[in-house]
């Protein structure tokens, strides 16, 4: 399939400085990741707080610069295009809908901004925008109202008309249903898809939520530390997950079964970032089945059964999803 978006051995770390003449710290923040989505796809992004994910939303969406690597949209090096186009390329859906719309502008203008930015004339913002509120399911009445006048399920549906209506290819959802009720979530998830069915969209899906992830997605990428370091078709690594930071986030959310362990998600002994950022593999600290290797040179990504898994034994039969062995302290 024809890939809608690529990404491209994409770096970045944040400066930070202790005192005014000091030299900065590197703090890196997303290392050496590459990925790629087809048209129609929906890619999780999935890992724990602090793993880089949002920061990968952010680079793709341009409100960060990569230090090196390159991000491709419909064959569009972003860095290269302009707003206009940029807006037509990819938009996003952020987590929180209270303070993702400016509480002093009404619907018509928050849902036309795209257009505004893109330059396109008044009475079409205002025929577009029209459109838009009724293809998210809310009623024409609510066309002049402010943000603080709707429910929270209104106002995420206000951030997907807002971000459907220069009629994106490719929509950046970080966390869209995290903020909300469990019941006001079922229905946006339900509009997402069919919005997606309807407009032919692909989405970057981020969410902590493995849950969420198994309903939408149709690939995931995991995320450890800023790297990606297991990714594949969705059902592959539900069922049977390689890497074991994978295991460890998917034996966190299994019921509790009679007769098998409980996850230990403790780690096996506080790490520091040098620990991790040295040689080998970033995660060995924490690995139940790290040897020797692991500390010496770090995995590099290796492909089988469609999976991609960066681990230097991986290629070891893991454990089922479910099944009494826990590799994180079982
Ligand atoms: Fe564990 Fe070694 Fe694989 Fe890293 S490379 S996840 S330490 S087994």
């Amino acid at each position: 399939m024809t890939p809608l978006l690529e990404i491209d051995h994409l770096s970045m770390a944040f400066r930070q400085r202790s005192g005014f003449l000091s030299k900065p710290r590197l703090i890196p923040a997303v290392i050496d990741c590459s990925v790629s989505v087809s048209k129609g796809e929906v890619l999780g992004i999935v890992g724990e707080s602090g793993s880089g994910k949002s920061t990968l939303a952010k680079l793709v969406l341009r409100l960060l610069t990569p230090d090196t690597g390159q991000i491709r949209i419909d064959g569009s090096a972003i860095d290269t295009v302009g707003p206009r186009e940029f807006a037509e390329l990819v938009q996003p859906v952020f987590q929180d809908p209270y303070s993702s719309l400016n509480p002093k502008q009404p619907l018509s203008s928050i849902i036309a901004m795209p257009l505004a930015v893109g330059g396109v004339r008044r009475a079409e913002r205002e025929a577009r925008a029209r459109d838009m509120l009724d293809r998210v399911g809310l009623p024409a009445r609510l066309f002049r109202s402010y943000p603080n006048q709707l429910s929270g399920g209104q106002r995420q549906r206000v951030a997907i008309a807002r971000a459907l209506v220069s009629s994106p290819r490719l929509l950046v959802c970080d966390e869209p249903t995290s903020a909300l009720d469990v019941s006001v979530q079922a229905q946006i998830l339900e509009l997402l898809d069919e919005i997606k069915q309807s407009f032919g969209l692909t989405y970057l899906f981020i969410s902590h939520n493995l849950a969420v992830v198994e309903r939408v997605a149709t690939r995931v990428a995991v995320m450890y530390r800023g790297r990606i370091v297991e990714q594949g078709p969705s059902g592959s690594f539900f069922s049977t997950p390689r890497h074991p930071y994978s295991q460890m986030l998917l034996n966190s959310i299994l019921p509790p079964v009679v007769g098998r362990p409980l996850p230990n998600l403790a780690p096996t002994r506080r790490s520091t970032i040098a620990e991790d950022a040295g040689a080998g593999c970033p995660f060995r600290v924490h690995c139940p089945i790290a040897s020797e290797i692991c500390e010496q040179a770090p995995p590099v990504m290796k492909t089988g059964d469609g999976m991609q898994v960066a681990c230097h034994k991986a290629a070891q039969p893991l454990t089922e999803r479910g099944q009494a062995l826990n590799p994180i302290g079982g």
